[in-house]
């Protein structure tokens, strides 16, 4: 079964993946993997997209569409495999189907794990750090035995990083959401999203994955 898992950061999707590959034995295509590999065996597009991100440069859709073919290409893709990272963009969407029939291959099933922003807020935001030894803390899943004082050092003077805030938090989310709408659009209109809540137990959440998975 070919597969695309998406979701929003924090929605639970790298969990939610990591039970996929567990269950069926399929190989985890994510992008993060895919340029590490691409650049460690120093294949020609793994070279060129090493030189984008050395000059902290963004790698062109040219390239990572490149690296994706070659990856799905590979043997061990030809009883299924998990999508994850890619598509990102619509044209990568486009790419990606264009990739598949070259291949003679095709996506069977889209699956989103849906979280609602406000809770994804929640989640991510509640990060903060003791000023005085680096504790790290959670005001929901983590918080200090007595609340504002640090149960390391007893110190009561904490922070949040630039990118534990609310404020970035949200922005990070609302690109992304602007950003994967148009894909999950794409698939519901080719029937092949399935759109699953995320806002529950692990186990319940991957109970909804493998019904879906083992309909295909
Ligand atoms: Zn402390």
């Amino acid at each position: 079964m070919n597969l695309i898992i998406m979701g929003l950061p924090g929605a639970g999707k790298g969990t939610q993946a990591e039970r996929i590959i567990d269950a069926y034995g399929i190989p985890h295509i994510s992008t993060g993997d895919m340029f590490r590999d691409a650049m460690k065996n120093e294949t020609a597009l793994g070279l060129e997209a090493k030189s984008y991100i050395d000059k902290g440069a963004l790698v062109p859709d040219e390239v990572t569409n490149g690296i994706v073919r070659d990856r799905l290409a590979e043997s061990d893709t030809n009883s299924g495999f998990l999508l994850d990272g890619f598509p990102r963009t619509i044209e990568q969407t486009n790419a990606l189907e264009e990739i598949l029939k070259s291949l003679d291959k095709k996506i069977d099933a889209v699956i989103n794990i849906h979280v609602e922003p406000e809770v994804l807020i929640e989640r991510l935001a509640g990060r903060f750090i003791c000023r005085d030894c680096g504790a790290t803390y959670h005001k929901v899943n983590n918080a200090p035995k007595v609340e504002g004082t640090c149960d390391r050092c007893g110190g009561h003077n904490f922070y949040q990083r630039e990118d534990d805030k609310p404020e970035t938090v949200k922005n990070r989310l609302s690109v992304n959401i602007t950003g994967s709408q148009p894909i999950l659009d794409f698939y519901n209109d080719s029937n092949l999203l399935h759109t699953i809540d995320g806002n529950r137990e692990i186990s319940a959440v991957f109970g909804d994955v493998k019904s879906i998975i083992d309909g295909i």
